[in-house]
């Protein structure tokens, strides 16, 4: 399949607003690869890498790992081959200065080159999704306790796999996470909407309801 130069897709929008889930769901129909920043990093503590350990420290905090260390590991995934034809990015860029950087490693700011999309969804619904959010340890798979519970209590669906809670994902971290989200990466939708590069869809409702309108904003052909 060919797909069209403006799959470079970034996915914009605070923890909770399901931008992991419409990756998944993107990659798929277009055929390019879901690149998970923060995937990225959790596969790396599991490993026990260095980066994994300077990683954790600010990760269980809620706040942004450091751009020195950050920079690094996307410039590597997005040098892959599988990249050639585009991309879906989720939790990458998350401040001015990461996106400016991304366009350095994309090679220049043509407009319309990259687009980002942004899940607006409202603070009180996100507290709601990530207090409640299952994580499978094994192939990373989600779950929501009381609307997408898994068949077995603590056991994923898809592989088997335990299911966790975020260190992340408890109440005093999503404060600290929502906050950095205000300041750091919210200013990246006038960033992107300044270039005309910014669609933003309603986040609320059902997955596939979401995904309905996310094709259609992106006018991703069914
Ligand atoms: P996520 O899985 O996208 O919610 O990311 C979990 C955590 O990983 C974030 O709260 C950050 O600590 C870290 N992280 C992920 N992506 C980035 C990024 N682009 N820049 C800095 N830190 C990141």
């Amino acid at each position: 399949m060919t797909t069209p130069a403006s799959s470079k897709l970034v996915l914009l929008g605070p923890p909770g607003a399901g931008k992991g889930t419409q990756a998944e769901l993107l990659s798929a129909r277009l055929g390019t690869p879901h690149i998970s920043t923060g995937d990225m990093l959790r596969s790396e503590i599991s490993q026990g890498t260095a980066l994994g350990v300077r990683a954790k420290g600010f990760m269980d905090k809620g706040e942004l790992v450091p751009d020195d260390l950050m920079l690094g590991i996307v410039r590597q995934r997005l040098a892959r081959m599988d990249c050639n034809e585009g991309f879906v990015l989720d939790g990458f860029p998350r401040s001015v200065p990461q996106a400016v950087s991304l366009d350095d490693i994309c090679g220049g700011a043509s407009p319309g080159k990259l687009r980002a999309l942004s899940l607006d969804v409202p603070t009180d619904e996100l507290v709601r999704r990530l207090t409640e959010r299952r994580t499978c340890r094994k192939c990373g798979a989600m779950y929501h306790l009381t609307f997408e519970p898994p068949k077995r209590p603590g056991i994923c669906d898809k592989c088997g796999g335990d299911l966790y809670q975020r260190d992340d994902d408890r109440e005093e971290i999503i404060a600290a996470r929502l906050e950095v989200y205000r300041k750091e990466t919210a200013p990246l939708l006038t960033f992107y909407r300044e270039r005309s590069a910014l669609v933003e869809v309603q986040g609320t409702g059902a997955t596939e309801q979401v995904f309905r309108r996310v094709v259609a904003s992106l006018g991703v052909p069914a």
